[in-house]
């Protein structure tokens, strides 16, 4: 049994490496860009690795996580990447394993959707603390997601469960990234917010975010929550409104799943009150007998950024065990 493993979180523009021990304590961290052809990233992953063993011997030579933007299948192929482009049917575990093999390592890789990976740090480590049923949700350009059910991931038949941003809540609605039309990331990702909020400010509604953005063109969802935490009306107006489409897919995930607890990831969450009220509010109206059911906690992430990298190392640990 390892002590230690290597966690790397692969995103669309950089990639985190860090190293997690079983106490749950985080060291190294190592940051690189994205290259953008599929074997360069695998490159920069190994580098990454080699990296981190030599800050913590420790972990050299031992169990290697990591999170990928996409479908990653049960044998570790990264299969769509809708933020990779041109990325498609990596071979991510098999091409990682043959580099350190190259170097003379021997690592037993584990490869695995970023979110998920992030909900098994949330869950083994941080704001869902162990629970029996819980739902990680990570606010960004889309919406990743991970479930845990009787204290276990859920992977799903082909590793692709837990794709809760394509949940359809406006049937009929916006296109989406994944081609869908209505999808919960198209009204209620961070760039939704952004969206939102430029919207607004074009009318008018939202002088504090305009002047924080400088042109309506430039405003974006940390703007709102900036203004939010300042205590500007238009601001918290357009998470009011936000809050209600966050509230709508937390509805029908916990009509569906019933979680003991909720866990919300990503920049946008640091709005804090101004936010989690009104998705509290909201909520408490949307989802199946409200005052008849345990109450479901919504909570902030404890990990932020590094949550996708720390997640990877600890789904290493637990599969070398
Ligand atoms: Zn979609």
């Amino acid at each position: 049994v390892r002590r230690c493993a290597a966690g790397v979180d692969v995103g669309g523009t950089k990639i985190l490496g860090t190293v997690v021990d079983r106490a749950g304590e985080v060291r190294s961290h190592i940051r690189v860009p994205t290259p953008a052809a599929g074997e360069a990233v695998l490159d920069a992953v190994a580098g990454v690795v080699l990296q981190l063993w030599e800050a913590e011997p420790g972990a050299a030579g031992g169990a290697v996580g990591v999170g990928m933007p996409g479908l990653v299948d049960r044998a570790g192929v990264l299969r769509y990447a809708p933020n990779l482009p041109g990325v498609i049917d990596l071979d991510v575990a098999g091409g990682l394993a043959r580099r350190l093999r190259s170097v003379g390592a021997t690592a037993h890789v584990v490869v695995d959707n970023d979110a998920t990976c992030a909900t098994a740090a949330e869950h083994a480590l941080g704001a869902a603390g162990g629970a029996g049923d819980a739902v990680m949700v990570t606010f960004g350009t889309g919406i990743g997601g991970g479930l845990v059910a009787s204290g276990a991931i859920v992977h799903g038949s082909g590793n692709f469960a837990g794709e809760i941003g394509h949940m359809v809540v406006d049937a009929g609605g916006p296109v989406c990234a994944c081609g869908g039309r209505g999808c919960w990331e198209v009204h209620a990702s961070g760039r939704a917010l952004g969206r939102q909020a430029r919207e607004a400010a074009a009318a008018g509604r939202a002088p504090g975010v305009l002047e924080r953005a400088g042109s309506v063109e430039a405003v974006q969802g940390e703007h709102v929550v900036e203004a939010a935490l300042a205590g500007d009306a238009g601001a918290v107006a357009i998470l009011e409104r936000f809050g209600e489409w966050v509230a709508v897919g937390l509805a029908n995930i916990a009509n569906m799943l019933d979680p003991e607890v909720v866990v919300l990831g990503g920049g946008i969450v640091r709005a804090g009150p101004a936010l989690l009220d009104p998705v509290q509010r909201a909520f408490m109206a949307a989802v199946e007998g409200a005052r008849h059911r345990p109450v479901m906690r919504i909570v902030p992430a404890l990990f932020g950024s590094e949550a996708g990298a720390v997640g990877a190392g600890v789904l290493a640990l637990e599969a070398g065990d």
